[in-house]
């Protein structure tokens, strides 16, 4: 029998989803890339820079698509740009909005697969919740996304793409005059000028379908567009990377991408975990603590988030409170404890802890000092909490399955 997490998974390697037009979309390479597909189109290398540096602002800064709108670029290069590029979007198979303000989108990628992401506006922020793969491999007990089939890695541009199409979505481009772009600038500068001024999304957490450190290089390269200073300039302060705990990546996130850290922990003895999170039986509780008290970004200011799914009877004990305090402790973790409720979904193992089993866990480890908050389920009536996300086609395809077999079961009765 395979037993899922002692394998690595096998997903298909992709950077650029070709287009069947031949045209390249631009969306999700960073200025430099974008300036080498200049030069391989016979720009000279002045031009490349110059002509990198504006398209890669108008895009970003400006969220413009349409090459004719770039009115600092000389207009003979805009039908040129036009014939050889596209600045695309993912397409939008279905949009749903929940009655707590919660947003979901349905997206297809150029060669059909779905996928989904997820606005979660607050009262002082909006948090973009994207998927870093469609599907996953790991196969957490408790995970819808879990169950699907397909997984592919999301190219950077379908990653990138998804807070694209969030802000065109919340109408949040600026508008008016652009400010000069300043050809000189090189480096891959790491944003951080972007701040609330009243824009909704504000946030952005790497919480929807995958598992982003399988996906490492691709969810690192989008990251480093959303971040840059010249486009949308993202703090990596507000960019929350969250895994299962896949060890030997976390060293390369903190150094090739340093955002937040959060930490599907959900167990604290090896049995339980091995059972719901079965990447456990790869990578154990004591190397996992070890990995985060190694995590460098980590300290008071940036606190470490250990995600606990409150499973009924299985992981929301006291003495479970008990021990991950002891853990957080031992390790020396500047951390915060965001305790889900389970979000239920057909044909799943599992029930919700109690409110009253919920609150006295949080209590508990409230009482030791350190941070235990409930996260309050947000958009469960569209099915577009957390662990909810599996694509509408995968669900179509399984109802099919299902109105087939009992075609087949009335023909022979
Ligand atoms: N793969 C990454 C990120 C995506 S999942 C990870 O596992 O961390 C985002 C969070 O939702 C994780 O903490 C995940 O364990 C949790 N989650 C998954 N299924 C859930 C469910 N049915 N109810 C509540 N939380 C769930
Ligand atoms: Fe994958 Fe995360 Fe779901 Fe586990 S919880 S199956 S790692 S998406």
């Amino acid at each position: 029998m395979q037993i899922p997490g002692y394998i690595d998974p096998v997903v298909t390697p992709r950077a650029i989803t070709p287009r069947l037009d031949g045209r390249i979309d631009l969306i999700g390479l960073s200025h430099l890339e974008i300036r080498q597909l200049f030069l391989e189109s016979q720009l000279d290398e002045k031009a490349a820079k110059l002509r990198s540096k504006q398209v890669f602002h108008w895009i970003y800064h400006r969220g413009i698509t349409d090459f004719e709108l770039m009115t600092d670029m000389a207009k003979p290069m805009r039908p040129w740009l036009a014939q050889r590029f596209v600045i695309g979007r993912p397409e939008v198979i279905e949009a749903q909005v929940s009655n707590d303000g919660t947003r979901k989108w349905l997206l297809r990628t150029d060669d059909a697969q779905d996928y989904e992401m997820v606005f979660i506006p607050d009262a002082d922020r909006g948090t973009l919740c994207i998927s870093s793969q469609i599907g996953c491999t790991l196969n957490c007990r408790f995970c819808h996304t879990g169950t699907m089939r397909l997984v592919r890695n999301l190219t950077p541009g379908e990653i990138v793409g998804q807070v694209m199409l969030a802000r065109d979505a919340l109408g949040e481009w600026p508008k008016g005059n652009m400010a000069a772009v300043n050809a000189d600038d090189d480096e891959d500068d790491e944003g951080g000028h972007y701040t609330a001024d009243g824009r909704m999304l504000t946030n952005i957490v790497l919480m929807g379908m995958g598992e982003p450190l399988y996906n490492f290089d691709n969810v690192r390269d989008a990251m480093k567009v959303v971040m840059h200073g010249d486009g949308l300039a993202l703090s990596k302060r507000r960019i929350t990377l969250s895994t299962s705990g896949v060890v030997p990546m976390m060293k390369r996130a903190s150094e090739e991408i340093g955002v937040n850290l959060a930490v599907s922990l959900h167990a604290v003895t090896k049995e339980i975990r091995d059972e719901i999170v079965p990447l456990n039986r790869k990578y154990g509780i004591e190397e996992l603590l070890q990995a985060c008290a190694d995590y460098p970004q980590a300290s008071n200011a940036r606190r470490i988030t250990f995600e606990y799914v409150m499973l009924k009877g299985k992981n929301d004990s006291d003495d479970d409170a008990r021990e991950l305090v002891r853990l957080i402790k031992h390790y020396r973790l500047p951390a915060k404890v965001n305790l889900i409720p389970f979000n239920p979904w057909p044909g799943a193992d599992y029930e919700c802890s109690t409110p009253e089993r919920i609150r006295a866990f949080s209590t508990l480890i409230f009482s030791n000092g350190i941070s235990a908050p409930v996260r309050t389920p947000r958009g469960r009536d569209i099915m577009a909490a957390c662990g909810q996300l599996k694509s509408a086609s995968e669900k179509k395809s399984r109802a099919e399955l299902d109105r087939l077999a009992e075609e087949k079961q009335a023909a022979l009765g």
